[in-house]
Order: structure tokens, then C-alpha cells, then sequence
């Protein structure tokens, strides 16, 4: 993954002219029937993320941005309905003006995605046909440079044109302070065929882009590479993102986008890459099938970390107390049978909830790796939501954002006499974080006997707080700072501050559209804590919620020893307060192999 999380942006195309004429622009032929985006829709977009908080960055795109006049307008109003960053894609040449720039960033941009198609004016002017393009490129770069809080990362097209170069882009630009991201876009014609004569075999691509992202890699920048084949990029391949942000575009482009025919391999039916783009028809007609350089990807390995220390039969899932889950009820066994039958190994964790008098034990959350399924990962995800009787809504949005979601949570509790399911979604951290929250987890939730109580929660990340400014946060969700648990909470941040320093526990907030819901997660997996050292928080806060002390006891000597998993609490959607501790994670490694096309 690159710097930037794609699931948080939208991309609104908004302009289809240009001022450059770049050999391998993809849509010169469609720009003048492409139809941006009206005023009325602009608006209507931006309303719609001030009342739902879809997501935290807009990208305005189509053609050459600045030559709209009303861009500072249109970066304003994104920015008050409540996009946290503005985007523009360019070519960069206004850039050049430093007053320019000025006068974007103070309206609101604050992420540059600048255009670079080669290492020199001499290669780069013929290819846009324009002289004095880059030399006004790089200055907007370096314009950029002097600007507090703004990013900016470049795009190089990979044509017959370009590719000897790749390198050498690195290196011409190595001196930007503020160039987070790399990318290597390798040509795709919009047909099915290469009129323009620009594509390069693979082959010859290939060097040269592995000593591009390597020595762009060394200079600390994330890199990004599209519609290139996995199984040549050797250990390159994290590189490889083919996902964009959602694109909100004229109806029409999809077809000559499709014309392209992407995702075509004579291997594709054997190869566990999820995320390859395969061949074009273009490309085949051009080179051919390859079939003897490119090698179809085995089953993922499994690291280390996620073997199980011992093997681990399901059917102990099943007995009561001493064991990872007791499934006493027929939708519990449902879901533990639904994830165990995915044949890849996933961990359990027990939970316990602490509300208003109230000691619910009937929880769990079973983990699992979304790579490990080997065939068609997120329609079989969704197969499972849909068995496990998931409500459409929440399907639709769970099929908008699984396939950039790295792991998949499946939760189970029984509150009284009603039973939850619950769906997670993790997605990828970033390679580099700074301060800004970031959408970690989404989670679909509904009640198992009236699917109209159903929910969609979002977890958002607050990287690099200290203890203290934790702490802080915590004691504004209350509604009233009269004790609850902040001050026990306040005692189980010291302690994790204390057994391990040099790992700093993750901190998120969560919300949920329409009701009241006002509540954290404290992530203490790598805390090296055990329940046993939160004896007295716990207990304290056990009595805040009026739980008999034997009810409590009886519980907590039998889950001593175990691992601390991650805490939960604050106000929920009744407006109650709450507690949730996870603890005792188990890792499972199923015996048969049901997902596995082998
Ligand atoms: S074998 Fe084909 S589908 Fe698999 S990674 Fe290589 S090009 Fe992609």
C-alpha cells in the first residue's frame, strides 16, 4: 500500500480540457464527449459526504485542473463539508507561480499529484509536445517544497517513450522534501489495440522499474505501480496497488475503458494473485501470452506469526469454558462453521461486556487474513455475510469497501435474549504515518432476529498520541466527567506505558451515523499485558457498573493467565456507558482446505 489510503477519497472528474498534448494521454480521444461533472452534481457529492462522512480526501481530475479559475471556489466548499484534503491532479505547469500556489493551498489543496513523463526537458517536452513543460513542472514541484503541510507525489506513464528513463525520474527529483509517492503507471491504450505504438514488452520494462522503485524506496518515498504483472515483480510486489479511489465520471468513459480488456492471463485460473491485472488485449495482440515468462503465484505463504503454535482442532471450538469459543447456540455455530470452512488459518478472542448492572460473556471475534483465501477472496467473504443472513444494505456496503480491506473480523454476541453478528473490515496501515486520523476499521452489525437493527460503525486511528492526549480524548466522550471509567482507563494507559515503551498502543474512536454513539477502542496487543495485571481497573469498573463482585470473580479467576486483547468503552448508541475487553487470542489452523482450488 501506498501513502495514501484510496477507500478514503473520492475522485470527481470536474475538467476535460488540456493545455499539454502527452503522447500517451488515455483519454484524448473521449475528451471532447466526456462530460464533467455539473455544478448541481459537485454540490450534491460534497452535501452527501457533510451528512454521512464517506470520506476524508476529494481528488478533483479529468484534464488539467488549473485551468478551471474557480478551482480555489470549488477546493473551499469540499473543504467546508468536511473534507479533511483536496487534491488535484496536473500537469504542474501553473505550479511555477509560486502566488499560484498560494492561492490553492490557502483555499484548501493540500495533495498534488503532478505529472512527470520523463527525466529531462528534452524527453519530457517532446512527449507532451509543449517546450518549457517540465522546467515549469519541477519549479511547481519545488514551489510546493516551501509550503507547510502540503504533499505533493508525481505519476510516470511507462510508454517505449519513457521506460529507459524510469530511474533517472527518480534521481531528477530526489532533491523534493515534500514528494511522498512515486507512481509507474505502464501505458494501457483505452482499445484493444497499441495504434500509437507506445507499449513496451514487459521484459524490457522490468529492469529499469525495479531500479526505479529501489531507488525510490532508499529515498523514503512509498511507491506505487499499476497494470504490471505480480509475478515479475519479485520482491517489488507490495508495489503493486492497482485500486484507485471511488471515480465519479461520465457514464460513457466505461466503455472504452473496458475496451482495454484487462485482467486476461493464460494462468489466471491457477494463479493466487488477488490483485494482478493481467494482460490487455492490446498488449496480447502486441507480445503475446507470455506463458512461459510470466509464472502463475502459488497459495500465499503463511508468515510465521499467524502459524498456529500447535495444531489446533475446530472441534475444540466447541467445548464450553476452557476453550477459544463456546458455541451454545445454533447462530454461534453457524458463524464459527462459516469461517472454519474458509480452510485458512484465523485467530479467536473471547470478550466480556460490562454495562448498567449487566456481565454479558457470550462474545467473540474470530480474525482472518483476506489473502489466505485463495479463490476469489471478497465474493467468497461476501458468500459468508450473505449465509450468515447479512441485510442488503449493509451488503451493498460492505461490497463497496471489502477488496481493500486486508482482514476480516466476524463477531458474535448475545445480549439477553437478542444475538448480534458483526463484520469487521481492517484495512492496510500506511507505509508512513503522520498525525491526521485515518479510517482503520468499518463494521457491519445486525441483530440475528430483526435485521432492521442494523448498523454501520466506523473506527478512525489517532496515530502517535501519547498516554496523556489519550487520556484527554477519552474524558471529552463521556458525558459527564463524574469518574466512569476514566480514571481505571487512565490506570491501564500508564501500566502499557510502563511493561513496554517502546510499543505504543493503538488508539481509535467510534461513531455511527444517526445515534449518539460516542466511544474508543484501546488497542493493547503488543502491551505484553496480561488480564491478571488489570485485576483492579477492572474490578473498579465492575463496580461503577453495579456488577456483584462473585458474578465478576468468578469470571476473572479463570481468565488470569490469558493475553490482553484490546478495550473498548465510552458511550453507546442507548446512551449508556459501557465496557468491552477482549482478551486470549488463539490462533486456529483448520485441517481442510475448502477455499483452496488445489
Ligand atoms: S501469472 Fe498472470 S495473473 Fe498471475 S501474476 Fe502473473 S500475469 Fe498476473
Amino acid at each position: 500500500m501506498g501513502y495514501f489510503n484510496h477507500a478514503h477519497y473520492v475522485e470527481v472528474t470536474m475538467h476535460f480540457r488540456c493545455n499539454l498534448k502527452c503522447k500517451h494521454c488515455m483519454i484524448e480521444d473521449t475528451m471532447d464527449r466526456l462530460r464533467p461533472e455539473s455544478d448541481d452534481e459537485f454540490e450534491k457529492l460534497i452535501q452527501l459526504n457533510a451528512r454521512e462522512d464517506l470520506w476524508r480526501g476529494i481528488v478533483f481530475t479529468g484534464s488539467e485542473m488549473t485551468l478551471r479559475d474557480d478551482l480555489p471556489d470549488l477546493a473551499r466548499r469540499a473543504r467546508s463539508h468536511g473534507f479533511d484534503h483536496v487534491r488535484i491532479q496536473t500537469h504542474g505547469m501553473r505550479l511555477a507561480k509560486r502566488d499560484y500556489c498560494r492561492k490553492l493551498i490557502d483555499a484548501g489543496i493540500d495533495e498534488f499529484f503532478v505529472s512527470i513523463t520523463a527525466a529531462d526537458a528534452g524527453n519530457h517536452d517532446a512527449i507532451t509536445e509543449v517546450p518549457g513543460s517540465f522546467d515549469k513542472a519541477l519549479k511547481g514541484l519545488e514551489n510546493l517544497d516551501g509550503f507547510e503541510g502540503v504533499v505533493s507525489f508525481t505519476n510516470t506513464v511507462i510508454t517505449k517513450r519513457s521506460y529507459r528513463q524510469l530511474p533517472q525520474v527518480v534521481d531528477r527529483l530526489s532533491h523534493l522534501k515534500r514528494l511522498v509517492q512515486m507512481d509507474f503507471w505502464n501505458y494501457w491504450p483505452m482499445r484493444d489495440t497499441d495504434d500509437k505504438d507506445l507499449i513496451v514488452s514487459h521484459k524490457d520494462i522490468l529492469p529499469y522499474l525495479i531500479r526505479a522503485v529501489e531507488r525510490a524506496q532508499a529515498l523514503g518515498r512509498s511507491v506505487e505501480i499499476k497494470n504490471f504483472p505480480e509475478c515479475l515483480l519479485g520482491e517489488q510486489r507490495e508495489a503493486l496497488d492497482n485500486d484507485q479511489p471511488k471515480l465519479v465520471i461520465d457514464p460513457s468513459f466505461w466503455k472504452e475503458f473496458h475496451s482495454n480488456g484487462f485482467h486476461q492471463c493464460v494462468h489466471r485460473d491457477v494463479c493466487g494473485s488477488t490483485k494482478c491485472l493481467g494482460l490487455t488485449t492490446a498488449y496480447a495482440r502486441k507480445f503475446g501470452w507470455e506463458e512461459k515468462f510470466l509464472s502463475p503465484l502459488g497459495k500465499p505463504e503463511i508468515p510465521e506469526d499467524v502459524q498456529p503454535k500447535e495444531s489446533c482442532k475446530l472441534d475444540g471450538l466447541y467445548s464450553p469454558l476452557e476453550t477459544a469459543v463456546s458455541a451454545t447456540s445454533e447462530r454461534q455455530r453457524s458463524l464459527v462453521d462459516a469461517v472454519a470452512d474458509l480452510g485458512v488459518p484465523f485467530t479467536s478472542e473471547k470478550s466480556f461486556r460490562i454495562c448498567h448492572g449487566t456481565l454479558d460473556t457470550d462474545r467473540f471475534l474470530l480474525t482472518l487474513n483476506k489473502r489466505y483465501i485463495r479463490n476469489r477472496p471478497n465474493q467468497t467473504v461476501m458468500g459468508v455475510c450473505r449465509a450468515l443472513q447479512m441485510p442488503e444494505d449493509l451488503l451493498a456496503g460492505l461490497g463497496k469497501q471489502l477488496a481493500i480491506a486486508r482482514f476480516v473480523h466476524f463477531g458474535y454476541e448475545r445480549r439477553g435474549d437478542a444475538e448480534l453478528y458483526k463484520v469487521y473490515l481492517e484495512f492496510s496501515m500506511p507505509q508512513r504515518v503522520n498525525s491526521d486520523p485515518r479510517l482503520l476499521y468499518v463494521a457491519f452489525k445486525w441483530d440475528c432476529q430483526h435485521s432492521e437493527r442494523q448498523v454501520e460503525t466506523k473506527y478512525h486511528w489517532f496515530p502517535r498520541l501519547s498516554g496523556e492526549q489519550i487520556q484527554r480524548r477519552i474524558t471529552r466522550l463521556y458525558d459527564r466527567p463524574d469518574g466512569h471509567a476514566l480514571e481505571q482507563v487512565g490506570s491501564i494507559i500508564r501500566l502499557a506505558e510502563e511493561r513496554n515503551p517502546e510499543t505504543p498502543f493503538r488508539y481509535l474512536e467510534v461513531t455511527e451515523a444517526g445515534n449518539q454513539r460516542r466511544s474508543f477502542d484501546l488497542n493493547l496487543y503488543d502491551s505484553e499485558l496480561r488480564m491478571k495485571d488489570l485485576t483492579n481497573p477492572l474490578a473498579g469498573i465492575a463496580r461503577h457498573h453495579q456488577i456483584p463482585e462473585g458474578e465478576f470473580k468468578q469470571l476473572f479467576d479463570t481468565i488470569q493467565r490469558e493475553p490482553i486483547g484490546h478495550l473498548a468503552g465510552g458511550m453507546h448508541r442507548e446512551g449508556v456507558d459501557f465496557f468491552n475487553v477482549y482478551y486470549g487470542v488463539e490462533r486456529h489452523q483448520p485441517n481442510a482446505a475448502i477455499g483452496s482450488s488445489e
